[in-house]
């Protein structure tokens, strides 16, 4: 997809590792110019530095957490003023959160909602208002997960959040079409990052973690599906504005039975 995104700005949150990073180099490598923003200062400037070695005309870092709404209103100002109006926004940062309902804590809760619901309502109002003030339509793409639909024991708070992601991915799909203003919900199976090898499985007993690990590979033969993968299909929603797109074998099951 060398050039396809020549000239386009595109801002990636949580840039900064996994899913985000691979994300902002792919962008990179078909000719954007990349805003990497992650909470973590140093591993925003580490993927911006790869964002130009990739290939982007020019690659900034931005350092901001996307739950704090001043933060993101701060951010989208300086991005406004300093690299223009962003093309492509990519509400990518999130944590994980595991454990049942009772064995999780209303801070819990607050927390993982905080960061996976509001910080992509943070993004969207702020950056989306400007993408549609400027009238020259735009994309952008939530990343929510196969857990928005479904159901697991092991993840009730992380799941409800991405629920939420994903239907209001839809319903300012339905709202910003008129404006040229495209949204895609990209839902991720298991891929390999940070999050699944620390925190998403935090909580989640060895044994269960394993269980449900080759639970995956024996139904769909998964094994270490590529944050890079996942880079490719949010390219590709963008180029053919795809409404919900599940990436991985068991996120494309489980949408199928979900429906
Ligand atoms: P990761 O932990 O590798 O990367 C997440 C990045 O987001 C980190 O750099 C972190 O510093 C940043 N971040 C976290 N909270 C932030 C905040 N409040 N403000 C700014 N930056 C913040 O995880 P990943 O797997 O690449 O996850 C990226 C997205 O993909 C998340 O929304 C996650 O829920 C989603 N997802 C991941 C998987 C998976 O299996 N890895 C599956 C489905 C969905």
């Amino acid at each position: 997809h060398a050039e396809r995104f020549g000239g386009q700005l595109v801002l990636v949150t949580g840039a900064g590792s996994g899913i985000g990073r691979a994300t902002a180099l792919a962008f990179a490598q078909a000719g954007a110019r990349v805003v990497a923003v992650d909470r973590n200062a140093e591993a925003a400037v580490r993927t911006a530095e790869s964002a130009r070695r990739a290939g982007a005309p020019a690659a900034w870092a931005e350092t901001a957490d996307v739950s704090d709404e001043q933060a993101v209103e701060k951010l989208a100002e300086k991005v406004g003023r300093e690299y223009g109006v962003v093309d492509v926004l990519v509400n990518n940062a999130g944590i994980g959160l595991s454990g049942s309902f009772f064995a999780t804590t209303s801070e819990d809760w607050r927390k993982v909602l905080d960061v996976n619901l509001w910080g992509v309502i943070h993004g969207c109002r702020l950056f989306g208002r400007r993408m549609a003030e400027r009238g020259q339509g735009g994309h952008i793409v939530n990343v929510a997960s196969a857990a928005a639909y479904q159901p697991s024991r092991a993840l009730p708070a992380y799941s409800t959040s991405k629920a939420a992601v994903l239907m209001l991915s839809e319903c300012l799909r339905a709202e910003l079409a008129g404006q040229g203003i495209g949204v895609t919900a990209v839902c991720p199976g298991i891929v390999n990052t940070a999050i699944t090898s620390t925190a998403h499985f935090a909580g989640v007993d060895a044994g269960e973690e394993k269980r449900l690990r080759q639970r995956a590979t024996r139904l769909y033969g998964l094994r270490n599906y590529p944050p890079e993968k996942v880079a490719v299909a949010i390219l590709r929603a963008v180029a053919r504005n795809e409404a919900v797109v599940p990436v991985t074998p068991e996120a494309r099951s489980a949408r199928v039975l979900a429906r």
